[in-house]
């Protein structure tokens, strides 16, 4: 349908992940870019290997693992860097090195502390020192960012990236990174550096799209407008500060108004709700209600009038369905007779691959929400197997818990965690009596963590559905998200102030 064709470059591994307290571990970056397959993104960029060695084999293991996107590294424009990156990455059928520099005025003088000259050298030569690893591959690439481009003077700026075309690049990206831009203001600019620049012609222009106005899809459609062929985007719109520009908004907006741009994308559209809550339920970020495409209420209409226009015609006042965006057979599915081939099948048909060891606690904890719900849905199902998944690398886990707590008594807690294969007790006398397990989870684990946020909600509607719980969780002064379903709120409060911790030790901080 549409003349071009516009990439989506998925940065919620690298970028997004770089949200507070959104810290994934090996086998969640695993499981989100397995979904990230199934809907299609061109382009994954699964991490910054040289960042820690955690990171290096994250990325490593997605380039082995996952097939169908190219898989990306960032790497600044430094030797050691480019070279972690190629070694991360080059196992992919499709590897990319994605190299940056800044080349802003205020970020060469105070950032880099480099001169333009300078900053055009390093250009060259680590843009050429990529382009020679890539031909080691015969599908690798090299995309080169100018960071805060937006606030770079046009004609330095077209300089730089022609020299990175001239040096191998094929894909250029022009990121707004501090989200300074505005739309009518960011098309301009992009049409003027095809025109300074006019070897961008040659190769694809890319933008990345940072929403601290609130213009970060704005800004990409915009550009998109102007002659880019590749948008960086992530899933939620998380991501650095107030975020990335939101995948599914940038998808939708082109899908919806494709006569407008005259393009099209790859995306499976009718993966994007479960991308969204998978992504929310990793990462620990709930989703605003009223948030475009993937927020509870976005297809919601509460006016009467609204509701008697969409029973008639649904284009009355949907501009796109909830099928479109796949929130159509939530419910469904398995009842307390399904066996355990049937619920194998319903989990490989979500795209989850459990082992045997996996798949039997995952049945046991099915088997126990079929119990006591009539129907299991895939909601239900996802909020019991990311548990699963996660715990594959967990450093603690919750083995018991007693609470007791009234109007006249003191709350008190005891606490059993297996801390790296070892069962360590924890108690507690609080005010709370929320407050007093979590106190009991410090003292088995030995830390002294802090309660930043604290909420929770109904999986799904009626007085039978599981609960979830998210916390966020200081320690060190860092910040950690968790996450957890129960039918008990205590438990899962207990479970997800555990998650958080985990999330902790993977970052070194337990
Ligand atoms: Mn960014």
């Amino acid at each position: 349908m549409g003349n071009r064709y516009i990439r989506i470059f998925d940065t919620t591994l690298r970028d997004g992940e770089q949200a507070p307290g959104a810290t994934l571990n090996r086998a969640e970056k695993l499981e989100i870019a397995q979904q990230l397959a199934k809907l299609h993104v061109d382009i994954i960029e699964a991490g910054f290997p040289i960042a820690s060695p955690d990171d290096f084999e994250a990325v490593k293991a997605i380039a082995t693992q996952v097939e169908g996107p190219r898989i990306a590294g960032l790497a600044r424009a430094v030797e050691d860097d480019v070279r972690a990156c190629w070694d991360a990455v080059r196992v992919a059928g499709l590897p990319r090195i994605h190299t940056f520099i800044s080349t802003s005025p205020v970020h060469m003088k105070y950032q880099i502390r480099k001169t333009p000259d300078e900053v055009l050298a390093d250009t060259r030569a680590m843009v050429t020192l990529a382009a020679e690893l890539a031909r080691q591959h015969p599908e690798a690439d090299v995309e080169f960012s100018a960071m805060d481009a937006s606030r770079s003077d046009p004609e330095f700026l077209a300089q730089v990236l022609d020299c990175a075309v001239q040096c191998g690049a094929t894909t250029i990206n022009v990121p707004d990174t501090v989200g300074y831009a505005l739309p009518l203001e960011f098309g301009d600019f992009i049409r003027e550096l095809y025109r300074l620049a006019p070897s961008l012609r040659d190769v694809h222009v890319s933008v990345h799209c940072h929403n601290d106005l609130g213009l970060a899809t704005a800004n990409s459609l915009a550009a998109v407008r102007a002659g880019a062929t590749q948008v960086e985007c992530a899933v939620n719109g998380i991501g650095e500060r107030a975020g990335n520009a939101s995948l599914e908004e940038v998808v939708m907006a082109i899908r919806t108004r494709g006569e407008y741009f005259d393009c099209e994308t790859g995306v499976v559209t009718t993966e994007i709700a479960r991308t969204s809550r998978l992504v929310s339920t990793l990462t620990g970020y709930q989703i605003q209600r009223n948030k475009a495409i993937v927020g509870r209420n976005a297809f919601a209409h509460e006016s009467g009038i609204h509701q008697a226009g969409v029973l008639n015609e649904a284009s009355t006042f949907e501009i796109m369905t909830p099928a479109d965006v796949g929130l159509t057979d939530n419910d469904i599915v398995l009842g307390k007779h399904s066996g355990r081939h049937a619920l194998r099948a319903k989990l490989a048909e979500l795209g989850y691959t459990l082992s045997d060891a996996e798949l039997g606690d995952a049945f046991k904890k099915f088997k126990d929400v079929a119990d006591k719900k009539k129907r299991v849905t895939v909601l239900d199902l996802e909020a019991l197997v990311s548990e699963e998944i996660r715990e594959r690398e967990d450093h603690f886990t919750l083995k018991s818990f007693v609470n007791q707590s009234g109007s006249s008594i003191i709350p008190t807690s005891q606490v059993e965690v297996l801390a790296r294969g070892e069962v360590k007790k924890g108690r507690s006398f609080s005010n709370g009596s929320v407050e007093s397990v979590f106190a009991a989870i410090d003292d088995a684990v030995g830390i002294t963590g802090s309660l930043a946020d604290y909420q929770v909600r109904a999986i799904s509607s009626g007085k039978d559905s599981l609960a979830e719980v998210r916390v966020a969780v200081e320690v060190n002064g860092r910040s950690f998200n968790g996450q957890a379903v129960s039918f008990d709120v205590m438990e899962a409060s207990a479970k997800a102030y555990v998650r958080a911790v985990n999330n902790a030790a993977a970052a070194g901080e337990v």
